[in-house]
Parts: structure tokens; C-alpha cells; sequence
């Protein structure tokens, strides 16, 4: 198949990847001239295990190709996936003038079918606007052409990025059309040999299982932080705790580690704009509100014990951290938890001393010489 991904970030470099090491011709378009110049050399910009590996290899093949010209991206391929980014605006809603604007390149410059795939992360009902879009500008250019729009919500994690890629535990499909369906069932075929389920649905439920998705595991880590609070003050170990639910089937072992609270670039503005599109509604969603006040708490109450450590006196204190990204195997420091006690500390006159084995560049641009970035002390 021929395939264009618009957005050559985590989600659409792994994504045109993987489509290209399964036999695709792919082409993937950012708007990020220096990006696709790294790329178009065999350079990824992000660190995730295996990905640059497979870039040059499918490089290597002719299969993967990297472009800013967003007009070939529509042009050449039947497939056009959206991958941009959709980060959160100021009131927690989902920011969504990159998915609007690649919606109008496509209503610019199709020419014939086309299914429309998005795979970012949107509110319920953005689909729909992309299609109210591309049929105006078809109708300003008085073009009558077909096209399927295609909800398809990733569900891939950093730091094992390829792998959930390449063996996805189940593939989620919202589209109204019989062709649509075939082209989605060729299009993951070869990634759901195992058995794992490709489940077919309206645009509107697959929109929403995306958010629901990362909703119910920011729940599930807030829900320990809270309980470890509790642990800590009968002298239970949450550590136990853990295991000895964990194991229950019914529960489950992902996400019920208590720490200092999610980040990264998916669940905190997931969670926040779903919050924001359901009051729109009139909807409160009282549980995710507590999630995210139990969430930024977590990082205080940390910092907090810090201080009282010191006699609440940081002033000159110097403090080490292992651990910047917002978890590990990846580069990615959006929203990590470490930013927020770095920042704490600074302000109250500590020094910093930090160390990451992946994470020190993207670091060192936010932080320049205010903390030192260091392998030993
Ligand atoms: P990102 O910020 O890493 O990448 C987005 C890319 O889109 C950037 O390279 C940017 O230059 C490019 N871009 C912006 N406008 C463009 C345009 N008009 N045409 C072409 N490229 C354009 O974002 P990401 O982390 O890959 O996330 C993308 C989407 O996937 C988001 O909606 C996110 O919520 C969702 N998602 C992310 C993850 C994750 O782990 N990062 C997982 C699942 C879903």
C-alpha cells in the first residue's frame, strides 16, 4: 500500500516505520525541516529503543521516505495518516489547529479516493469537523471526490514503542464504510497474526475509547498514590499492597505502582481535555478532577518531605536526581515529574545535580547551567 504520514513525531515515525518494515512504500511529511533532514540521513530525533535501526534499514530497502512537501504527501499515496500533535491549550482543552491544518492540504490536493486516518489523540467529534473541512474546500474547488474518514487512536507506549507498534494487543477502527473496513483489516493484517483483535466501531466510540483508555490508567496510578498516603500512615507497605492485588486477574499488574505521579505527553492533557469537552456538556467528572489533584499533589508531597528533611531549610542544599524523562526507556521529558521538583528545588535555593542515560540533552535545553548535568557527582 502507499502510505503518507503527516507528523513525524513519536506517534507518526514509529508509525510510517513500521508500516514500511511490514512492505509499505511509506512517506512520512513533517513541516519540521531540521527533523526531516536527520531522518532523510538515517538520524532519528527521538530516543526510542530500535527505532533509528529500523529507519535506516527501511530506508535502505527504498520503502521509507521523508518529505516537507505536504502537497506530495497527499498527492502520492491512498493512505494519509494523521499523526500531529494535539497538546493542550491554556483551559485544558485539546489544541487542534495542526490536525485542521493538514485536513485543509488534504481538501487542497487530492486528487482521487483517499482514506483519511487519525491517529492522534482528538476529542469526540474532531473527525467529523475534518470532514466538514475537506468537503468545503472540495466543493470551493468543485471537485467531487470520495474519501473514507478513518478514526484509528494508537495506543503505543514510549520506550517500547516499536514492539507495541509492530504487535499491537488490539487495533481500534472507527469508520462507516464497507471499503474502509477492508482497507484497515489489509492495512493491520500482517500485525495481528497472533490473534489479537481488530475491533470495528463508529467514529465517535473510537474517538472516545482513546481517552478512555489513558482516563482509566491515570486512574489507576493516582488511586495508589493516594492509597500509599494511607499505607504510610498505618505502617503498611504499598510495595505488598501492590503485589498482593496485582495478582488478582480482575485488577492487574500495569499501572498500580505508586510513585510520584504520571506525566509525559499523553496522560495529563488527555485526562485534562477530557474533563474540559465533557463540563462543555454540562458533564462534571468528578473522579477525573480528583485524579489530576491527587496527581500534581504527589509531586509536592515529595518535595515537601524533602524539605521537611532539611528542617525546611533547602537554601544551599545540594540534591541529586536520578531519572529526568518521564519514565524510562525514552528522551521525552514533556510534563515529567522531575521538572516539577527541579524547579521546586531551585526556587527554594537548592543546587541540582541530575543524571539521565537519555534524557540530559532535552534537559539541558530547558534547564542551561541552572542545574548540572552529571555522570558522578
Ligand atoms: P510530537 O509532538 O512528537 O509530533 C508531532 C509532529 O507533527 C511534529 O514533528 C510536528 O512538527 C508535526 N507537525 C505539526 N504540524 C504539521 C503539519 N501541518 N504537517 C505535518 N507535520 C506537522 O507528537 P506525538 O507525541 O507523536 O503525538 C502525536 C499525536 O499522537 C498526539 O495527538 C498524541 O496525543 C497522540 N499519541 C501520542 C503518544 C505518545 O506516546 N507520544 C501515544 C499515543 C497517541
Amino acid at each position: 500500500m502507499k502510505i503518507s504520514v503527516f507528523g513525524a513525531g513519536y506517534v507518526g515515525l514509529v508509525t510510517g516505520v513500521c508500516f514500511a518494515d511490514m512492505g509499505n512504500e511509506t512517506l512520512c511529511a513533517d513541516i519540521d525541516e531540521n527533523k526531516v533532514n536527520q531522518l532523510t540521513q538515517g538520524r532519528s530525533p527521538i530516543y526510542e529503543p530500535g527505532l533509528e535501526q529500523l529507519i535506516q534499514s527501511n530506508i535502505k530497502a527504498g520503502r521509507l521516505h521523508f518529505t516537507t512537501d505536504l502537497k506530495r504527501a497527499v498527492a502520492e499515496s491512498d493512505v494519509l495518516i494523521l499523526a500531529v500533535g494535539t497538546p493542550p491549550r491554556e483551559d485544558g482543552s485539546a489544541e487542534l489547529k495542526y490536525i485542521f491544518s493538514v485536513a485543509e492540504t488534504i481538501g487542497a490536493f487530492m486528487l482521487g479516493y483517499r482514506a483519511v486516518v487519525m491517529k492522534s489523540t482528538v476529542p469526540v467529534g474532531t473527525c467529523a469537523r475534518v470532514q466538514a473541512v475537506i468537503d468545503s474546500i472540495l466543493k470551493q474547488r468543485g471537485a467531487k471526490l470520495e474519501y473514507d474518514m478513518i478514526s484509528n487512536p494508537e495506543f503505543l507506549k514510549e520506550g517500547t514503542a516499536i514492539e507495541d507498534c509492530l504487535k499491537p494487543s488490539r487495533v481500534v477502527v472507527g469508520c462507516h464504510s464497507e471499503r474502509a473496513q477492508k482497507l484497515m483489516k489489509r492495512l493491520y493484517d500482517p500485525l495481528l497474526r497472533s490473534g489479537n483483535p481488530l475491533h470495528f466501531m463508529d467514529l465517535f466510540s473510537s474517538e472516545m475509547t482513546k481517552y478512555a483508555a489513558n482516563a482509566m490508567l491515570a486512574t489507576k496510578i493516582s488511586f495508589m498514590n493516594e492509597l500509599s498516603r494511607v499505607c504510610e500512615k498505618v505502617g503498611a507497605d504499598i510495595e505488598s499492597v501492590r503485589q498482593g492485588i496485582g495478582s488478582d486477574p480482575r485488577i492487574g499488574n500495569s499501572f498500580i505502582y505508586s510513585g510520584l505521579g504520571y506525566g509525559g505527553s499523553c496522560f495529563p492533557k488527555d485526562v485534562s481535555a477530557l474533563v474540559h469537552a465533557a463540563a462543555t456538556l454540562g458533564e462534571d467528572m468528578k473522579i477525573l478532577k480528583a485524579v489530576e489533584a491527587t496527581n500534581q499533589f504527589q509531586r509536592e508531597r515529595f518535595f515537601n518531605k524533602i524539605k521537611q528533611h532539611f528542617e525546611g531549610y533547602l537554601e544551599g542544599k545540594k540534591i541529586a536526581l536520578w531519572g529526568l524523562s518521564f519514565k524510562p526507556g525514552t528522551d521525552d521529558i514533556r510534563d515529567a515529574p522531575s521538572m516539577k521538583i527541579i524547579d521546586l528545588l531551585l526556587n527554594e535555593g537548592a543546587s541540582v545535580a541530575a543524571y539521565d542515560p537519555e534524557a540530559m540533552g532535552n534537559i539541558k535545553q530547558v534547564y542551561n547551567d541552572k542545574i548540572k548535568l552529571t555522570k558522578t557527582s
